[in-house]
């Protein structure tokens, strides 16, 4: 049994105590300040969005109780006995745990819903209208959240804990997440957070920005409806390969605490949708030929993103699957092998560069003239850039001399002849 307990966390991301202290702060003064500054006129980075809203103007009952009712649904939506049951990765005991995917099931059910919703006179403006109650009311169920599953965690069989997030120092675990999967019965709370509420949460707020866009000025613009149109699809891709995320670091390697829980229920959702609310208040004219490139942009980072994740997916699955038996590969001691050949021999991260390329195409919808709506762009690279530093880490542990030919052999990491 003791071989089977997660030892102690020795190598601290994030800057350790003090990194995770500082951005459990810091995450949620992001987000309010870009929202703050996304409102002005000047729409600036660096001038202050002054007056700055008191706390108290913050907090909507009605907004809270509206946020608790958006995830009840989707949590009632994820238990329903829809779709199939698929296993995850196998655990340090060698168990697999048993996840329902549904979130196609659900996304369509929630579309009807909201379908229903519009058609009784629903006014999704209001999402505009009420954005920073409604994100303040989600930072409060994410951090109620966050302060629930780290308590849950000290309960919890040593063996159960996550090995990013066992440190023994409370304020580190809390942020990385001290327990890997906890589960209330069957239900998964990191699987259902990672996709559900805040994924369609995003598409949701989109929309409301586009309605509101709508009262304002007659009709929604072309670079709303880009906008809202790229993210619509990157949304249901994810629902339609949910069972992929079960092979994901979150999954597989992160615990659930803080990071992941505000990061899903409101980083995403409230900072992903920055460039539809920028629209709302900056128009910005687009003209056919350049909304013409920018999907073309869109569809490239698309096929990348999405040829490269099917690509180790279907390869992960079944190395003698057809579409892969083909490539070319390299053996590692652990009996698996590495992709040398197709998008995994072109850079180390081929899905992080289609990413990468999608973002910039979800920016430039809103013009040059502002530097806030390529935020998201900025972050994920800088997110993107960390992420894949600590995926290899993670792959030189695992595979060794295997990893290290493997770079050799694929020198870049996310851009080719670049980094
Ligand atoms: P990846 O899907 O990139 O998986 C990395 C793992 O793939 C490695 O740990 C290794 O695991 C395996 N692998 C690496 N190289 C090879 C190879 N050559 N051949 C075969 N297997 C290999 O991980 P992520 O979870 O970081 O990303 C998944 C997707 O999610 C990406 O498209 C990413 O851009 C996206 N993403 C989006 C975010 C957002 O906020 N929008 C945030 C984070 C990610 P093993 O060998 O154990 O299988």
């Amino acid at each position: 049994m003791d071989r089977l307990k997660v030892p102690r966390t020795k190598e601290l991301e994030f800057g350790g105590v003090l990194g995770a202290a500082v951005l459990t702060f810091l995450m949620p003064a992001t987000v309010f300040y870009l929202l703050l500054v996304c409102r002005t006129e000047e729409a600036s980075l660096w001038s202050l969005p002054l007056p700055l809203p008191t706390l108290r103007s913050l907090w909507s009952p009605r907004d809270f109780v509206l946020v608790l009712a958006w995830m009840a649904l989707q949590a009632l939506l994820y238990m329903l006995p829809m779709g199939k049951v698929t296993e995850g990765t196998a655990l340090r005991d060698k168990t697999r745990l048993q996840y329902r995917i549904n979130g196609s099931h659900a996304m369509m059910v929630t579309a009807l819903v909201i379908g229903a919703g519009l058609a009784a006179g629903l006014r999704l403006s209001y999402i505009y209208d009420h954005l920073l109650q409604l994100a303040a009311s989600a930072t409060l169920v994410a951090f109620a959240l966050s302060i629930f599953l780290y308590v849950k965690a000290l309960l919890a069989p040593e063996t159960a804990l996550a090995p990013s997030g066992n440190s023994g120092n409370p304020v580190y675990d809390f942020f990385m997440g001290h327990e890997l999967n906890p589960r209330l019965g069957a239900f998964d709370l990191k699987f259902f957070c990672e996709l559900r509420p805040g994924l369609l949460g995003w598409a949701l707020v989109n929309m409301g920005m586009l309605v509101k866009e709508t009262e304002l000025r007659g009709n929604p613009s072309l670079a709303m409806v880009l906008v809202n149109g790229f993210q619509l699809l990157y949304v249901v891709d994810a629902f339609w390969h949910e069972e992929a995320i079960l092979t994901t670091m979150d999954i597989v390697h992160d615990g659930f605490g803080f990071m992941l829980a505000f990061g899903d229920l409101t980083w995403v959702p409230f900072l992903y949708s920055l460039q539809s609310y920028f629209l709302v208040t900056h128009p910005q004219k687009l003209s056919l030929p350049m909304a013409g490139g920018i999907v073309l942009l869109n569809g490239l980072g698309y096929s990348i993103f999405r040829g490269a994740n099917s690509q180790k997916n279907t390869f992960r699955r079944n190395p003698t699957d057809p579409r892969v038996a083909g490539l070319r590969t390299i053996p590692t001691a652990t009996g698996r092998r590495l992709l040398v050949s197709g998008w995994w021999g072109f850079v180390r991260h081929p899905n992080y560069l289609g990413d990468l390329i999608m973002a910039f195409a979800w920016s430039l919808p809103c013009g040059l003239t502002h530097i806030l709506p390529y935020f998201y762009v900025l972050y994920f690279t800088l997110l993107l850039i960390h992420r894949e530093a600590r995926d290899e880490h993670q792959c030189l542990r695992k595979y060794g001399l295997a990893w290290q030919e493997y770079c050799r052999r694929v020198p870049y990491r996310i851009f080719p002849y670049l980094y």
